[in-house]
């Protein structure tokens, strides 16, 4: 069989898609189903019988033995705990296989280890969880896994899926009321995601033998490598064998699963790549990347490589994004596109001041939703956008944003930017995305979010900018009700106003200069450098006012998450803290004095040679007053993360991590450093970064 057939053929055999659905379930399950998936319908327990048992047998058939309700707790990961479908019957020593329509709609977990922010006392730890049937079941290694929401016993969202699903109602209910001022009601609203995945892939032994990657997934100490990627020859390069073979096989598992991968090239930085699938809805799209990021670290041994997805893995070199693109469409129209009527460049002038809006008005909350250490170490970066929220349109929009926001009638500037019908959607596929330094751009028909890093659950960046959106268009159609103007002349007015009001938000220079962070301050934009001070929006006034007016996360959802990111932030800050005394102490010390014995060893035993040893003792003294300056660092960076663990408010401890702790731990990071230029490489005791990023 060729490639390709066998390719279109093993496509998706292991999710259980439309295509089986359809196939297992009789016609009238299956209509009753669609229903639930498209319009939220209830599930009687009856259809939800037949489906279990549908499910059951098609996963048997594929060889599994366990279900799981697969979900996504506040930690950002995933969870998941096996059942067996074998339970016994009777005394004889008999059992069946079952799997019930409960089974499927509903779990009950002891989930009291899993972060609740104070959502849920122990003595009440149980956790639900409820079938998400918008995304499809799958199976993973002999376990069918079921996409599920999880909530406490009071119903408030213990996870990432249920405020994402929450926003898309709300999105859905601004964009059908929108739509019905045009005439038209869709059915079908959605929100599309394509996540591209960068990573890095290198030999799994040199990651083993380096306690900073294996425990916090980068590298706490480490020169940039002699090469680093100033030659620019990385980036779409041929892919290496290795690499070559391990995403082919990436490719076909997840293909297996239904997640269609589609692009996959080298990055910037050497041994970085990207892979990313065909865009899909958003609440697939990220359980897709969730297995997919699962997938790429779990194959990779496989390889004898490790598959590194933290932001920052390497200093002096690129991070690692996750670009997130982002539409919607109304029954398959994407409104992003300005279409070929004068009606649809209308409804695009709407939504285009709209996203502005929302984009300006909740920077913060977008900024908040990336913000992480591995990100506080990206953004700013010379690859990664800076830490200031703002918008590029490219050069064409910008300037119909700029006639439009001067208040021209939509007939006017037709005629003065010859904007016949179909010319638009050229000028836009032309003139988009020049700009990569944009935190968020336009790029033809979608905005592309680049602030988020590799490693995170997209959940969160979503949700704000789907009930920011959606706060903006329910403005945007208040004014439109109250207007006495016709429609068009209605919307060019309400888009102007809305325009000039948020045009600080727009920016099409160079987003990495030092130049856009000074007018950015005049601009009054926030440029919030550490998670430290990013998280602080989640639970402000104006956020609870904006999750709960759409009724995507309570006041009490809220601040449960300030706390449980808060409290990563701080506990990562202190395992990386430690880690950097552990090997400090336990590797870099000895190995230095080592060499510096050994130095001093040579010195001694040729002291009766004539020749003046000068040099010999030069470096003896530079690695004598290394040592001393690693002693001294490394006292500050354990006492402040003493200090540091002593503070009761995260808050304050989270503040103090980032202003205090984290220069300390970066002076201790240089002092080692400079000595791994003049230590012996036979003494060096982890492997460097040239061991790491070139391979063969
Ligand atoms: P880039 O040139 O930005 O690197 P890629 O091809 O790597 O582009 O990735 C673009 C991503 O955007 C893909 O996942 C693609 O499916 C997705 N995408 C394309 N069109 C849309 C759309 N209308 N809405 C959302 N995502 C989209
Ligand atoms: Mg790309």
């Amino acid at each position: 069989m060729s490639k390709k057939k066998k390719n279109t053929k093993f496509y998706s055999t292991l999710a259980f898609d439309d295509r089986t659905m359809k196939k297992c379930l009789s016609d009238k399950v299956y209509k009753k189903l669609k229903l639930v998936i498209d319009q939220g319908a209830e599930l009687s327990l009856k259809d939800a019988d037949e489906i279990a048992a549908a499910m059951k047998d098609w996963a048997i058939k594929h060889g599994a033995t366990h279900f799981t309700h697969w979900f996504q707790p506040l930690s950002g990961t995933t969870s998941e705990k096996h059942d067996s479908f074998l339970v016994p019957k009777g005394d004889a020593g008999k059992a069946i296989l079952s799997f019930s329509g409960k089974d499927l709609i509903k779990g009950e977990s002891d989930a009291s280890s899993l972060p609740s922010g104070g959502l849920r006392a122990t003595f009440e730890a149980r956790g639900y969880t409820a079938w998400d049937p918008s995304s499809n079941a799958f199976i993973k290694d002999e376990v069918l896994c079921i996409p599920t929401a999880f909530c406490s016993y009071n119903g408030d969202a213990l996870d990432k899926k249920t405020p994402l699903l929450r926003s898309q109602d709300a999105l859905k209910t601004q964009v059908t009321r929108f739509m019905m001022l045009f005439d038209n009601t869709p059915e079908r609203v959605i929100v599309n995601i394509g996540a591209e995945q960068e990573f890095f892939l290198i030999p799994e032994d040199t990651y083993a033998q380096r306690e900073d990657l294996v425990m916090c997934g980068r590298t706490l100490f480490g020169n940039k490598p002699a090469k680093g990627q100033e030659l620019e020859e990385h980036y779409f390069g041929s892919i290496r064998p290795t690499v070559n073979n391990y995403l082919k096989l990436v490719d076909e598992e997840l293909w297996a699963l239904g997640i269609s991968v589609h692009t996959k090239h080298n990055e910037a930085a050497p041994s970085q790549h990207e892979l990313a699938p065909i865009y899909t809805n958003a609440n697939r799209a990220v359980d897709e990347n969730l297995i997919m990021m699962e997938k790429m670290k779990l194959l990779a041994s496989k390889f004898n490589m490790a598959c590194l997805l933290h932001e920052r893995p390497f200093d002096g070199i690129n991070g690692s994004g996750k670009h997130c693109n982002w539409s919607i469409s109304a029954d398959g129209k994407n409104l992003l596109d300005p279409g070929t009527s004068d009606e649809d460049n209308l409804r695009f002038f709407a939504v285009l001041a709209c996203v502005i809006a929302a984009v300006d008005d909740y920077q913060e909350l977008l900024r908040m939703s990336v913000a992480s250490i591995g990100n506080d170490l990206r953004l700013g970066g010379n690859e990664a956008p800076p830490a200031i929220v703002s918008i590029f349109l490219g050069s064409d929009l910008d300037k119909m944003i700029k006639a439009i926001s001067s208040g021209k009638s939509y007939q006017s500037l037709k005629d003065e930017m010859d904007l016949g019908v179909s010319v638009l959607p050229r000028i836009m596929r032309d003139g988009s995305d020049r700009n990569r330094t944009s935190p968020f751009a336009f790029t033809a028909n979608k905005f592309e979010f680049r602030m988020p890093g590799s490693q995170v659950n997209l959940s969160d960046s979503i949700t704000v900018l789907n009930t920011a959106f959606a706060s903006a268009l329910s403005d945007f159609c208040d004014q439109l009700d109250k207007s006495k103007l016709e429609l068009d002349d209605a919307v060019m007015t309400i888009a102007a106003t809305t325009i000039n009001k948020h045009k600080r938000i727009l920016f099409d220079g160079d987003g990495y200069s030092k130049d856009w962070e000074r007018e950015a301050k005049k601009r009054d934009l926030t440029n919030y450098k550490t998670t430290a001070e990013a998280l602080k929006c989640i639970s402000d006034k104006k956020s609870i006012k904006l999750f709960e007016k759409f009724n995507v996360l309570s006041e009490t959802e809220l601040k449960s998450r300030y706390v449980i990111k808060l409290e990563k932030y701080n506990k990562l800050m202190n395992i990386e803290a430690t880690v950097m005394h552990r090997m400090t102490k336990r590797q870099y010390i000895p190995a230095i004095s080592a060499y510096a014995s050994e130095i001093a060893r040579q010195i001694k035993e040729c002291s009766i040679s004539k020749v003046n040893l000068k040099h010999q003792k030069i470096l003896l003294d530079e690695l004598l007053e290394g040592l001393n300056n690693i002693h001294e660092a490394l006292y500050f960076v354990n006492d402040l993360n003493r200090r540091a663990k002593r503070i009761k408010n995260e808050q304050k401890r989270a503040d103090f991590n980032a202003n205090k702790l984290a220069p300390s731990m970066l002076n201790l990071r240089n002092a080692v450093d400079r000595m791994e230029h003049i230590t012996a490489r036979d003494y060096w005791p982890v492997p460097s970064y040239n061991n790491m990023l070139f391979y063969t």
